[in-house]
């Protein structure tokens, strides 16, 4: 399911360019082009899916294959190993949530201190 009108979906298409990091069936990964800390990742499901608020339990296997890529995504991409590394997914969901792009995504941030946001 695509929405011609969708800016990830345009990604995922290939019709916008995007710095990919990792692709399977499931997802597409790359990097926000404005990053607000040394690693910034978007983990974007294939499917269109607008927001978190439309997840149900259909979803969870994928949702559950995604969040299960995120450790190699932030060690492969540059963040530092946990405890002292870590990283921080994030789903912003609806306006007051703070969405702009409605296709679900989960941001990825890590790296060094201090980050622009948080
Ligand atoms: P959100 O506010 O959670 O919807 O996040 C949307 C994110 O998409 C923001 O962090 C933007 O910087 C990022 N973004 C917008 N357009 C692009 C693009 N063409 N390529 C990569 N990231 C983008
Ligand atoms: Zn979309």
């Amino acid at each position: 399911m695509h929405d011609p009108d969708c800016l990830f979906c345009k990604i995922i298409a290939g019709q916008i360019p995007s710095s990919k990091v990792y692709e399977d069936e499931d997802m597409l990964v790359f990097k926000d082009i404005h990053p607000a800390a040394p690693v910034h990742l978007l983990m974007v499901p294939k499917l269109h899916i607008a927001s978190m608020a439309q997840v149900g339990a259909e979803q969870a296997p994928l949702l559950g294959r995604m969040l299960a890529k995120a450790p190699q995504l932030a060690l492969d991409n540059g963040c530092n190993p946990y405890p002292q590394g870590g990283f921080r997914l994030m789903v912003n969901t609806g306006e007051e949530g703070g969405q702009e792009v409605h296709h679900l995504h989960i941001h990825l941030l890590g790296g060094p201190r201090p980050w622009k946001k948080g």
